[in-house]
């Protein structure tokens, strides 16, 4: 077995028969099973509230409403996910109140899609390139995992969080590996912070850096305290893929 930790000793949820969230088996590095076991262990008492199994009809909806996302490279109306979910109207809207519930999307004043997970209509640091289409992701995590939710590749123009110098990282084997990261030796800082919502929480901290020594410059001047883990670009890559590559899955696709 090539992974570094026992799948079976680790929490994760069967989001739908055979797809279970996160995917352990992909980590292969021991630094990224330790980011995603801490990120558990810090929000003991506090589980993300995406770790809950969904009726079939709110799965439908949840993965249309990031299919279309990805399509249209924008948030999908709510016209758009009836039409793709075959969902009937009157019902869409409650299934979208339960996924909101469930901190994986968030909706503005008008019930629409704001965000949903890994994709956001804000503006901010991390601009994924999917074909055509530009779409910004959450956090530095959420940008590395949509090449795997996906199962193609992208590039992500991103940011230091310390000095603003470019970093852009692109991938291959459909978002199983990296291709090219600039600078080579920028990593990725993993917070642990969690209060209910992830987008005001950990993801502003979720950041790419173009040096160790920028993430530790930065990490110095935080005042609290920041709790969580550096990772390398490939551990990084290894923790979205976890987070992200089963959510668009389907039982006995790859
Ligand atoms: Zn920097």
């Amino acid at each position: 077995m090539a992974t570094a930790t026992d799948a079976d000793d680790q929490p994760s949820v069967e989001i739908r028969p055979g797809i279970s969230r996160p995917d352990w088996s992909v980590l292969t590095s021991p630094q990224a099973c330790r980011a995603l076991a801490g990120r558990f262990a810090a929000r003991s008492g506090l589980l993300d509230r995406w770790a809950i199994k969904l009726e079939p009809d709110a799965d439908r909806v949840w993965r249309a409403t990031l299919q279309l996302y990805a399509d249209l490279g924008q948030a999908p109306t709510r016209a758009d996910i009836v039409a793709a979910s075959r969902i009937a109207v009157g019902d869409v809207g409650s299934l979208l109140d339960s996924l909101r519930s469930h901190d994986l999307i968030d909706l503005d004043a008008a019930g629409e899609i704001k965000l949903a997970y890994p994709f956001t209509q804000a503006s901010t640091a991390h601009r994924i390139h999917v074909g055509d289409n530009t779409l910004n992701a959450l956090c530095a995590i959420d940008a590395l995992g949509v090449a795997a939710m996906l199962q193609t590749d992208i590039a992500i123009s991103s940011s230091c969080h310390r000095c603003g110098g470019v970093v852009q990282v692109a991938t291959t084997a459909k978002g199983r590996a990296l291709k090219s990261v600039v600078p080579v030796d920028a990593v990725v800082w993993y917070d642990f912070a969690y209060d209910g919502s992830a987008a005001t929480s950990c993801c502003p901290a979720i950041t790419f850096f173009c040096s160790v020594e920028h993430r530790c410059l930065w990490l110095e001047a935080q005042m609290p305290k920041r709790s969580g883990i550096e990772l390398t670009m490939d551990e990084a890559l290894q923790v979205g893929r976890a987070i992200f590559g089963p959510v668009l899955m389907l039982n006995g696709s790859s």
